[in-house]
């Protein structure tokens, strides 16, 4: 029940029916008709999209040249709040992937390749100078490189309770960031259900890039019993994210903020996760960020309809970035 995903005579990634059948379900009763041309750049990865994220801290003019050059431009306006000219990220429509970096012992990496989607969660943390931030599930760190290329926080507390990708996350850390700015960032193997106990009211900002079943790489899933057991588990991930949400909460000083983010189209694991947390705690409330979404829509595509704390960035051709729901509250 594979398909064969054939280009050019060349086998390429190899989609997975049971979770096309899974998503197709799904997908058509939540998302209506957006979610056929979802599915045409989601099963397709031939125009599937990287954007290019510029570490200020090896800045290189002559990789900038090669990028106009190339036709890619920059993603976000400058009119976005809290955005230094410092932050650049380049993107452009035409799909394919920039080479990636290698790394190079005591050398500084001068750019990281990611979906631009995954940017907006940041965007909307909004991290100012000085502020002490948590970013909750940080490995493999591209949210946390991305983080200081907005603010230098004054605490800044990178999370991760997979051993393997822990180390990873470290080695992403030591390639961008340079000393002594490094020794500011502490990075941790908690499990995030805790952290709310182990450090109550510490930080202005958390960051919950929360673990959830990743639709894009999912129906790429090797097997059957793969995607089997991915959709059995896809039901349990809804409580993991409660519980990493109400520890965010404990461990945000009053008047602290959250963002709240998945690669997910899945409604159970975004708006009804942030709704349960909205019902069920009280020093809560939801933050607006329908003016970041219209200052960046020239360049993402959301699904209409939802409330105003939140977005659900969906891809499409040429844009082809996210999926990526992002969420903003409020500690009272
Ligand atoms: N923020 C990362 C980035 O931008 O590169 C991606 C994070 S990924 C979506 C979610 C991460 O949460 C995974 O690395 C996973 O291992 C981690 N995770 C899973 N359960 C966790 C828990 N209980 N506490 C902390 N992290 C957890």
């Amino acid at each position: 029940s594979l398909l064969e995903y054939k280009t050019k005579g060349k086998l390429q990634k190899q989609i997975c029916q049971v979770a096309l059948d899974h998503f197709e379900k799904q997908y058509t009763t939540e998302l209506g008709e957006a979610w056929a041309s979802v599915r045409d750049v989601l099963t397709y990865p031939l125009c599937w999209q990287y954007a290019i994220l510029l570490n200020k801290f090896s800045p290189s003019a002559e990789l900038e040249n090669t990028l106009h050059v190339k036709g890619y431009h920059p993603a976000f306006p400058g009119s976005l709040p809290y955005l230094p000219a410092s932050f650049k990220c380049y993107i452009r429509r035409t799909p394919g992937r920039f080479p990636a970096q290698k790394h190079q012992a005591g050398k500084l990496k001068e750019y990281y390749l990611l979906n631009a989607a995954s940017l907006l969660p940041v965007l909307a943390l909004e991290v100012k100078d000085g502020e002490d931030v948590l970013d909750l599930c940080a490995a493999p760190g591209g949210k946390s490189v991305a983080t200081l290329q907005c603010a230098s926080p004054g605490q800044f507390h990178c999370n991760e309770y997979d051993d393997l990708r822990s180390r990873w996350l470290k080695q992403t850390i030591e390639s961008f960031i340079p000393d002594p700015l490094i020794n500011l960032i502490m990075v941790s193997k908690l499990d995030g259900r805790h952290i709310g106990d182990l450090k109550p009211e510490l930080y202005d900002k958390v960051l919950v890039d929360a673990p959830c079943s990743n639709d894009r790489s999912w129906l790429f899933s090797s097997d059957i019993q793969q995607a089997t057991l991915r959709l059995i588990q896809r039901k349990e991930l809804p409580y993991l994210q409660f519980q990493l949400l109400r520890s965010a909460i404990k461990a945000l000083r009053p008047g602290g903020s959250l963002v709240y983010s998945t690669c997910t189209l899945s409604k159970a694991e975004n708006s009804d996760v942030i709704n349960l947390i909205l019902n069920s705690c009280s020093n809560v409330m939801p933050v607006d960020i329908t003016e970041m979404a219209k200052a960046v829509s020239q360049e993402f595509t959301f699904l209409s309809g939802m409330q105003q704390h939140e977005l659900l960035v969906l891809p499409e051709k040429g844009r082809a970035w996210g999926p990526m729901y992002v969420a903003k509250l409020k500690k009272i």
